[in-house]
C-alpha cells in the first residue's frame, strides 16, 4: 500500500453543492466515475477542488463540489442541494487504489498517523479529531486523495505574526533556531559553532563531511514522503550512534553534514563506506538500494578553510554523479580547489576571449609512411590567454566541456580551418584534408550537423576536405547517437574518424557498425614500441587492431610516434598513416603553409 502525506491544509467557510450518493454511486466513484450532474462543474471558477465524496457528520454520504462563498463572478450550480461547511483544517494523504476506503478504515488509518505524525509544523500543528465533521475523498490525477478533518493547535502563531517578542516561548525559539522539525535532529545552525570554535568541545582534529541521498526525489515520488522521511530519520539515528562522528546535522532536504574524527584517507573511506552501506536498505522495497553522494574535506584543508569548509564539502560531493547506482565518496583536494577557481574564471572570461580572438589553430601533419609524404593534418586549438600565456587544450577543454560551452571553441576552430582552405584554394595550392575535433558532448546538440555544414558552406569548402574526429563514447545511448551523427556526416560527404581508439569503452563488435573512414589508434599503444619497455603482448594487440581496422576498410592511423624505431615498427605491422612528433609537432597555420604547401 502506498501512502503519501501531502499536507496539512486549511479550508475557510464554504458552500458544498451535492447529490446524495447511494452505495452504487459511492462504489462507482471509488472506481473513478463522477456522476454527470457534478462532472460538468469540474474546474469551474471559484471551486476549491474537483468533485469529491463527502462523509459529513449526521448525514448520508454525498458527492459534491465546494465553492467559495458569495462571489458574483461565480456561476453556482442551480439545481443541486447545498450546504454551508464551517472553516476547518485537514490532514491530506494520497493512497493507492487498493486502500480500503470504508469510513471505519479511513478513521482508524488517520488515528494511526496521529500517533506518529510527520505533519507537525513549526508554529502550529494538527491533532487527530476523533469525531470529525468532514472526511473527503477526491479522485486525483494518479492517486486518490483523502482529507480528514483534524483540529489545530496554534497558540503561538499570532504572537509570531504580530511580533509579540515577550510572549514567545524560549524553548520554541531554540527549536526554531537549531532543530530540524522533521527528524528532530540538529540543523546546520547548530553545527556552525563547532566549526568556529572546535576547542569548546575539545576537538583538536576533524574532517568535514557533506552528503546527500541519490535520487531522493524519486524515492519520494515512487514510495511516498513518509518513506522518504523514514530514511532521513534512519540517517539521523545512525549519525547519533557512530563513535567516529563528533557532531552532525540535517542541513536541508536530503543534505547532511558531519564533523568526524580525522583518519588516514583509506581508513576514513572504509569507515564511511560501511556507514552508508548500513543505510542502503529501503523498508518499502527490499529490491531498491539507497545510494549516497558524499564529499569529504580532510583535516588539513578543513582547518584552513574555517567556515568556508561547507562549500568545499558540497563541491566535492557534487562532483559525483547523481544517477550512478553506487555510493560515491570524493575527497576534496587543493588541486580541486584551484581547478574550481580556474574553471570559474575562464568560464566567465570565455566570451571576452572569443571577442579578442585569443583562440589559435595549430596544424599537425599526418604522414603516409609508405610514400613518406604528407596526406593531411589535424587542427589543434591553443589559447593565447590574455596574450600572456599559450595554453594547451588540457588546461581549458575539459572545463568548457563540463558547462557545454566547448561548441563555441569547436566552431571557431572549424571556421578558421575553412578560412585557410578557402585561401589556399584561391591561391592554387595543393589541398589536403584537415581533421577537426568534435567534442562528444555536442552529439546531443539540436541541429548539430546542419550547423557544422553551414560553417563549411560559408567558405565553399569541399566537404571531403573536412574530417570530423570523435572519441569513443561512454554509454550505450551515446553510441547510438554517435552512429547516427557519423552516418549523417558521411551522407554529406564529410570524412569521419574515431579518435584515441582503445582508451574508451567501445566494444570491438560495435566497430563494424561505425561509419568511419579512419581509425586513430591511441598514443598509449605506440609509447612502448621500439623502446626497451616494448613487450610482445602489446605488439600482438597492436598488430590485431591494425589488421582489424584494415579488414573493416578503415584507414589506419597511429598517433604519437616520436622515434624512427616506432615508425619502422608501425610500418612493419601494416599501419599506413602516422601523426606524431617524429614528423612534426603541431605548428601554426602560416608555418604549415610555408613548410608543406606550394
Ligand atoms: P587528440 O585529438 O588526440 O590530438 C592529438 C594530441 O596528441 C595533440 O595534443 C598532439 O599535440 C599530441 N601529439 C601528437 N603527436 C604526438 C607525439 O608524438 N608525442 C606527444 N607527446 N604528443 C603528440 P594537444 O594538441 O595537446 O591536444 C590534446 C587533446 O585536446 C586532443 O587530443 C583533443 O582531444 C583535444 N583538442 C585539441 N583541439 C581541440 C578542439 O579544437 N576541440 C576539441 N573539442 N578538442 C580539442
Ligand atoms: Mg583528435
Ligand atoms: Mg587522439
Amino acid at each position: 500500500m502506498y501512502i503519501n502525506k501531502l499536507n496539512q491544509l486549511y479550508k475557510p467557510k464554504r458552500i458544498l453543492f451535492y447529490i446524495e450518493a447511494s452505495k452504487e454511486i459511492v462504489d462507482s466513484f471509488n472506481n473513478g466515475i463522477i456522476p454527470e450532474e457534478l462532472s460538468m462543474f469540474n474546474d469551474s471558477y471559484g471551486t476549491y477542488d474537483g468533485p469529491g465524496l463527502f462523509y459529513i457528520k449526521d448525514m448520508d454520504p454525498v458527492i459534491g463540489i465546494e465553492y467559495r462563498l458569495d462571489d458574483k463572478n461565480i456561476n453556482y450550480p442551480k439545481n443541486l442541494k447545498s450546504k454551508i461547511l464551517e472553516e476547518s483544517y485537514f490532514y491530506s494523504v494520497e493512497i493507492d487504489d487498493d486502500f480500503d476506503t470504508s469510513i471505519s478504515n479511513i478513521k482508524s488509518f488517520f488515528k494511526e498517523i496521529g500517533k506518529d505524525d510527520d505533519a507537525k509544523r513549526i508554529y502550529s500543528y494538527l491533532k487527530y479529531k476523533t469525531d470529525p465533521n468532514v472526511i473527503t475523498i477526491f479522485n486525483g490525477k494518479e492517486k486518490k486523495r483523502m482529507q480528514h478533518e483534524w483540529y489545530i493547535e496554534y497558540s503561538n502563531t499570532i504572537d509570531v505574526i504580530e511580533a509579540n517578542k515577550d510572549k514567545i516561548d524560549k524553548d520554541m525559539l531554540y527549536d526554531l533556531a537549531f532543530i530540524d522539525p522533521i527528524t528532530k535532529h540538529f540543523n546546520w545552525n547548530h553545527l556552525v559553532p563547532y566549526l568556529e570554535t572546535p576547542s569548546l568541545k575539545g576537538i583538536t582534529d576533524y574532517a568535514f563531511v557533506h552528503f546527500d541521498i541519490k535520487e531522493f526525489r524519486i524515492i519520494n515520488e515512487v514510495y511516498g514522503h513518509i518513506a522518504g522521511n523514514k530514511i532521513l530519520k534512519k540517517v539521523v539515528k545512525k549519525m547519533n550512534e557512530e563513535n567516529f562522528i563528533y557532531t552532525s546535522a540535517r542541513c536541508h532536504n536530503d543534505n547532511f553534514a558531519m564533523i568526524i574524527k580525522d583518519m588516514p584517507q583509506d581508513e576514513m573511506e572504509k569507515c564511511l563506506t560501511n556507514f552508508f552501506k548500513d543505510l542502503s536498505h529501503l523498508e518499502e522495497d527490499p529490491n531498491y538500494s539507497v545510494y549516497y553522494r558524499c564529499g569529504v574535506v580532510p583535516m588539513k584543508i578543513s582547518m584552513q578553510a574555517g567556515n568556508r569548509v561547507a562549500d568545499f564539502g558540497k563541491f566535492a560531493q557534487a562532483l559525483n554523479k547523481n544517477s550512478n547506482p553506487k555510493t560515491d565518496i570524493n575527497f576534496y583536494t587543493d588541486e580541486m580547489h584551484s581547478d574550481m577557481l580556474w574553471s570559474n574564471y575562464i568560464k566567465a572570461y570565455l566570451d571576452t576571449a572569443i571577442k579578442n580572438d585569443e583562440f589559435v589553430v595549430y596544424l599537425q601533419p599526418k604522414f603516409d609512411i609508405n610514400k613518406e609524404v604528407i596526406e593531411g593534418s589535424e587542427a589543434l586549438v591553443r589559447w593565447n590567454y590574455e596574450s600572456k600565456a599559450f595554453l594547451p587544450p588540457y588546461r581549458f577543454i575539459p572545463f568548457f566541456e563540463k558547462d557545454y560551452s566547448i561548441g563555441k571553441i569547436d566552431d571557431i576552430v572549424l571556421e578558421k580551418v575553412c578560412m585557410a582552405l578557402d585561401k589556399w584554394k584561391k591561391e592554387g595550392k595543393n589541398l589536403y584534408p584537415v581533421s577537426v575535433n568534435l567534442s562528444r558532448i555536442r552529439l546531443f546538440e539540436k541541429n548539430l550537423i546542419n550547423h557544422l555544414t553551414e560553417i563549411v558552406d560559408k567558405y565553399n569548402v569541399d566537404h571531403s576536405l573536412i574530417d570530423f574526429e570523435l572519441t569513443e563514447s561512454a554509454s550505450y545511448s551515446n553510441k547510438e547517437k554517435m552512429v547516427e551523427c557519423l552516418l549523417e556526416l558521411r551522407k554529406r560527404n564529410f570524412k569521419t574518424s574515431m579518435d584515441d581508439f582503445g582508451t574508451g569503452y567501445s566494444s570491438l563488435s560495435l566497430l563494424k557498425e561505425m561509419p568511419l573512414d579512419t581509425l586513430k589508434i591511441d598514443k598509449s599503444f605506440v609509447d612502448n614500441l621500439g623502446t626497451d619497455k616494448e613487450n610482445e603482448k602489446d605488439t600482438i594487440v597492436l598488430k590485431h587492431i591494425i589488421s582489424l581496422a584494415k579488414n573493416l576498410s578503415f584507414n589506419c592511423l597511429a598517433e604519437g610516434a616520436e622515434m624512427k624505431s616506432q615508425v619502422d615498427k608501425l610500418r612493419n605491422l601494416g599501419c599506413e598513416i602516422i601523426q606524431g612528433y617524429y614528423y612534426s609537432k603541431p605548428i601554426s597555420i602560416s608555418d604549415f603553409e610555408k613548410k608543406y604547401l606550394n
